[in-house]
């Protein structure tokens, strides 16, 4: 028997250059680059915290601006995931703005 060919890996590179080349373009939250590039919202993040780590090689990093509670404005600032917040840690709202990205120079 042969081994199956191993196609993930190439599409999950293009997936990321494809990330990378719309977020050099602005800011986008999640949900946005998941209807730009074609994979769920929940896909994502773990996609982001790839591309974050293979910038460390080059003069460019991800940027994120941190998710905000709708409700009381408390700044995520030291979350280190890179998916939505699920509630407020401080009054418990659950109407939270998204973390934006964004790719900026070292
Ligand atoms: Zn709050």
């Amino acid at each position: 028997m042969s081994p199956e060919p191993k196609a993930a890996p190439a599409r999950d590179e293009t997936l990321r250059q494809a990330m990378l080349r719309h977020l050099r373009e602005g800011p986008l939250t999640a949900r946005e680059l998941s209807g730009l590039i074609g994979i769920r919202e929940r896909e994502v993040p773990a996609h982001l915290e790839h591309l974050q780590r293979s910038l460390r090689r080059t003069s460019e990093r991800l940027q994120v601006e941190p998710a905000e509670c709708l409700s009381c404005g408390y700044l995520f600032a030291d979350r280190k995931r890179l998916t939505r917040p699920g509630a407020c840690p401080r009054c418990r709202a659950q109407r939270i703005a998204a973390p934006v990205f964004s790719i900026c120079q070292a």
